[in-house]
């Protein structure tokens, strides 16, 4: 077989086995989360970056948004086990909606999502808005801007490793196989591991609003909320086949929430005054 080929299947198959492999769950089918610990760099690059954001951006200080998030946001961190996140909840003025979340516990939310997230029941209100920080503050304490960096810089040192091959053997095109191979490794590791990393914060996510008191089930009612939002919205996301979007479609990650809440429904406790006298 000639050398190209060699060094071709070799960066593949160690895509593959990373694809596979490399993936450790933050939460089991029992429900229990694991959270892991961020790096001290990553929480100065969260925290530096939302500063940089927080000039960039207006930020809205009116009652009707700060109220109900620090609200949601106080019983949400009674529940949460992550000792070096400073946690902060920033609120954007922007009508696109949207949220997301740094490391080191840093959470931003636009003022859009007020408008899906509002009902007549000021408590299924805040239960939204418990989905909406839950799965944000999942994705902080699942370290998943952190596992994406590392899972980037070893596809990037395997790319350069076929580089390195195919020059040192001569081959013609070199540079045609680092890119095939930069792609592939986009849709094959990057494209699903951010897919999976959401399906994770929405069980993560889940898991917080039951023990925080929330009914996990308007987690669904969040996601349907959002998929007609989408709908009406459009936009070049919606017109990509699934295999190419970063994130999950909104029926399958609702699929999905529905296939977990049995287990998150474990963790509700309704009556969550335990963890209101404890403020
Ligand atoms: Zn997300």
């Amino acid at each position: 077989m000639r050398a190209r080929y060699l060094h071709v299947l070799l960066a593949l198959s160690c895509l593959l086995a990373l694809s596979s492999c490399v993936f450790v769950r933050g939460v089991d089918r029992g429900g229990v989360v694991l959270v892991r610990r961020s790096h001290p760099a990553m929480v100065k690059y969260g925290a530096d970056t939302f500063e940089a954001h927080k000039k960039k951006y207006q930020i809205s200080h009116e009652a009707k948004y700060v109220e109900p998030v620090a609200r949601v946001s106080e019983r949400l961190k009674q529940v949460i086990v992550k000792p070096e996140a400073d946690w902060e909840f920033v609120i954007f003025k922007d009508d696109s909606a949207n949220a997301f979340a740094l490391s080191g516990g840093k959470v931003g939310i636009h003022t859009g999502l007020f408008a899906i997230i509002e009902d007549d029941d000021p408590r299924r209100s805040d239960a939204l808005l418990a989905a909406v920080l839950g799965h944000e503050i999942a994705h902080a304490t699942a370290n998943h801007a952190e596992g994406r960096m590392y899972r980037a810089l070893i596809v990037g040192a395997l790319g350069a490793s076929l580089w390195y091959g195919l020059e040192e053997s001569g081959e013609a095109h070199s540079e045609a196989g680092v890119v095939a191979f930069g792609l592939l490794s986009y849709l094959a590791d990057s494209l699903p591991l951010s897919r999976r990393q959401e399906y994770e914060s929405d069980q993560i996510g889940a898991l917080y609003m039951a023990k925080a008191g929330y009914d996990p089930r308007e987690s669904i009612e969040l996601w349907r909320r959002l998929d007609k939002y989408h709908t009406a919205v459009g936009g070049k996301e919606l017109e990509k086949p699934a295999f190419l979007r970063s994130h999950p479609t909104n029926p399958r990650r609702i699929a999905a929430l529905e296939e977990f809440m049995p287990t998150a429904l474990r963790y509700y406790r309704p009556d969550a005054r335990h963890i209101e006298s404890t403020k």
